[in-house]
């Protein structure tokens, strides 16, 4: 009744015993085989071991049988059906009281199909070895803590470390990381082990080929049901021609942006000069017909004199225009008054009037009721506003109706800020409206904006855009409210 294959042999090897398990399981008994030419071990073996395995388990069974040691091996027995099956089998001398060995015991055990389980395992996880090896990228695990627990074949082969042991392999590897780059990585790295946060980063790693490349690391924490970390995986893949070409990008970009800022130089030079050359020509002008009144005889002094007025008008033509150039790269120092910022943007919506009607632009004001003071230079504020409010105007010259300008003013804790929208399309490049020279119309300057955040900037306020929902966009500018009327109001007034 024991479920297994008992059999027994001589002290010299030849089988006097098969349990009925085994009878069953082979077809036939222990001398069943037996042929007058050879020994019965040796026809037993030859009529139900397979004929691969038959060698190998005899010479095993004779070294046994000399040396006195026990008998373990894995071979195929011939089943009663022709079927081959694995068998673990054992064998144990016992011994009389001299040591002598008396008989053989062996026991078989049928695991075929424990084999067969195995063996289908060692086939997927060879599967799964090549779909890891083939993957064009580069893969890894660490340990919780770390340490690093798996590597791919490609990455060992990338770069070039074959020989190297799992433990020599992280330190070599981290060795290969661009010096610039490297503390950003033990940095990010201990970072995430440290938080159980994934990284993804980007780094330069040198290959056995002996150049540096791009690669992006990205990694995971996966956390068993209690959320505890059990083991870290990652990848990494090369991404240098990306970046690079990202990098060539850049370069493109920022020589553009010189060119348009030259560009827009040579327009600014241009404008200025037309705009001072021509008074000055009327100065010129003026000033032989001047002369030429003075020299006739008599000379003729109320018209000399008008033309001297003449001549002093398009002298302060000219000066303006340079003292407003000035003022708008340079930013004049004018004097600083208390006033209310309501009525500020009033004026410049009633000054915008003209050009919002022109465009179909409806403007609506809205300002809070007994705002606080702010100390500011009045034409530099009001240069903001209408630079924000024309923009937003241009803004809106796209959109087919609902066109709308809206100004609002209110407090915030210790600030008044203005608020300007559009309707328009919004802002495509928040980063960068505010740079000097960045514009996107075909004549703009790009001056507007960063002269309009300077000049809040030296009020000791803010200027930032949002984009609006669904559309649109808002700019939003602070001052802070007169210390001295803070405090007052706060008293309760
Ligand atoms: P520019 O005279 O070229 O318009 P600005 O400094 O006034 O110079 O503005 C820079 C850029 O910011 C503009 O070219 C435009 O692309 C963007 N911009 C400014 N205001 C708005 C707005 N209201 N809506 C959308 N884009 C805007």
């Amino acid at each position: 009744m024991v479920p297994g294959h008992l059999w027994r042999l001589t002290p010299d090897g030849e089988p006097t015993y098969f349990n009925k398990q085994m009878m069953d399981f082979l077809g036939l008994g222990v001398g069943d085989t037996d042929k007058p030419d050879m020994s019965r071990r040796g026809a037993l073996v030859q009529a139900i071991v397979h004929p691969d395995d038959a060698a190998d388990m005899a010479d095993a069974l004779e070294h046994c049988l000399v040396t006195g040691k026990c008998f373990s091996m894995l071979y195929r027995l011939r089943r009663a059906d022709g079927v081959y099956r694995w068998m673990s089998s054992r064998a144990e001398p016992m011994r009389d009281d001299d040591g002598r060995i008396v008989q053989w015991y062996g026991l078989c055990h049928d695991i075929d199909d424990q084999m067969h389980a195995e063996e289908a395992l060692r086939r997927s996880e060879r599967k799964l070895q090549q779909l890891i090896d083939a993957l064009p990228v580069h893969i890894w695990s660490w340990t919780p803590e770390g340490e690093l627990s798996y590597v791919s074949k490609r990455l060992v082969d990338h770069l070039g470390l074959s020989d190297a042991n799992l433990e020599d392999f992280a330190s070599a590897a981290q060795e290969l990381v661009h010096p610039e780059d490297a503390l950003e990585v033990q940095r990010t790295v201990a970072n995430s082990i440290e938080t159980g946060k994934a990284f993804v980063m980007r780094y330069r790693r040198l290959g056995k080929d002996g150049a540096y490349r791009w690669m992006e690391g990205r990694c995971e924490p996966q956390r068993d049901q209690d959320g505890r970390i059990v083991q870290w995986y990652g990848v990494s893949l090369d991404v240098d021609d990306g970046v690079r070409a990202q990098e060539e990008l850049r370069l493109a970009q920022e020589n553009l942006a010189r060119a348009s800022q030259a560009a827009s130089l040579a327009e600014l030079s241009a404008s200025i000069a037309h705009e001072v050359t021509q008074p000055l020509t009327a100065v010129i002008t003026s000033s032989n017909v001047c002369q030429r009144w003075l020299t006739t005889e008599p000379p003729n002094i109320e018209r000399a004199q008008k033309t001297v007025e003449r001549i002093t008008r398009a002298a302060n033509a000219a000066a303006d225009v340079v003292s407003r150039v000035r003022a708008l790269f340079r930013q004049s120092v004018g004097t600083r008054d208390p006033m209310a910022l309501g009525s500020l943007v009033v004026e410049a919506r009633d000054l915008m009037a003209e050009e919002a009607a022109r465009r179909r632009v409806r403007m609506e004001v809205e300002v809070e009721s007994d705002l606080a003071p702010v100390t500011v230079d009045r034409v530099q504020i009001q240069q903001v506003l209408i630079n924000l409010a024309r923009n937003g105007l241009e803004a809106m010259e796209s959109v087919a109706s609902d066109r709308v300008l809206r100004m609002r003013v209110r407090r915030l804790g210790e600030v008044v800020q203005t608020e300007i929208s559009d309707r328009g399309p919004g802002i495509d490049f928040p980063d960068r409206i505010f740079e000097p020279f960045f514009t996107t119309k075909g004549h703009g300057m790009g001056m507007g904006l960063a002269i309009c955040r300077s000049i809040v900037e030296s009020h000791g306020g803010q200027l930032w855009a949002e984009n609006n929902d669904p559309l649109g966009a808002t700019f939003i500018f602070t001052l802070p409210v007169d210390a001295a009327t803070a405090r007052f109001s706060h008293d309760g007034e």
